[in-house]
């Protein structure tokens, strides 16, 4: 316990104490009275304690912090760090480490490093290559974008398939929705939903994005935002699905960060279409 902030004292019997989170970069301190059984109680508490502190400061740096706000609570995942059973590579899992934590060596580094910015990137020479621009907004990488695009959306297709023990329905990709032959009319008839399939008369279309996760200069998570984007485009599609054929029709939306963060509503929607139960 070395090296905390944190205050305890003990003011009357059987183990009530009172404690004093005092930390001095989030500001006022946190201070609550608490019931522990034993000594191993309140290791644990205390342990949990630091943890959070750290994760808040960590957070909090402007650089190196911002992805790991869009991780919060989110295990899933950090499932490939220091999981033995997890089949990732160690060189993406490095790589994942040190991207999550900002330290890959991007032009946008070694211009902070030196005086003026001479670091543009080496493929179309935009003038901040930040590690967002690597991964997400390189329009000399484009392809690679999609490449990886469909690689997640291949993986998730494959599951579908797997996880339908009769009654397979056949899994459409990157193509407008027909029912019986028939497409819709108007502007929402030329949307081509990146997989879409019917099964027990209800209609699925499922939508993937691989933003780069983050918090925006007014405090919005980006992987919360392309969400919402997503849902907005297919709105009407859904709706005028609905009200063509009469057929239940659900939007589910995976968005998946560049680094490896998928949002708890795509982690319930990837267990919803591949009957995935808990951890394999
Ligand atoms: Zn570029």
């Amino acid at each position: 316990m070395k090296e905390t902030n944190l205050k305890m004292q003990t003011h009357a019997k059987n183990w009530i104490i009172e404690i004093i989170d005092y930390d001095e970069s989030m500001g006022d301190g946190i201070e609550k009275e608490k019931e522990f059984n034993d000594g191993k109680d309140i290791t644990n508490y205390i342990t949990r304690l630091e943890y959070k502190r750290n994760q808040r400061r960590l957070q909090a740096l402007k650089m190196r912090g911002q992805t790991f706000r869009t991780i919060n609570n989110n295990p899933s995942s950090n499932h490939f760090v220091g999981n033995h059973r997890a089949t990732t590579s160690q060189n993406i899992t490095k790589f994942i480490i040190r991207a999550r934590a900002n330290t890959q060596m991007t032009g946008e580094i070694k211009d902070k490093r030196e005086d003026e910015p001479k670091n543009p990137c080496k493929l179309c020479g935009y003038q901040n290559e930040s590690l967002m621009h690597i991964l997400n907004g390189c329009q000399s990488r484009k392809h690679k974008y999609t490449e990886r695009h469909n690689l997640i959306e291949g993986i998730l297709v494959e599951e579908i398939r797997k996880a339908q023990q009769q009654n397979k329905p056949i899994i459409f990709r990157n193509s407008t929705i027909r029912v019986n032959g028939e497409k819709l009319d108007g502007e929402e008839s030329r949307l081509k939903p990146d997989i879409w399939y019917i099964k027990d008369n209800k209609l699925f279309i499922i939508e993937i994005t691989i933003p780069y996760g983050q918090y925006t200069e007014d405090n919005q998570n980006t992987l919360e935002i392309r969400t919402e984007e997503k849902k907005a485009k297919y709105n009407n599609l859904v709706i005028r699905c609905q009200e063509k054929w009469a057929i239940e029709t659900h939007l589910i939306t995976i968005v998946a960060s560049s680094l490896g963060v998928l949002t708890k509503e795509s982690i319930q929607n990837v267990h919803l279409l591949t009957g995935y139960k808990g951890r394999r």
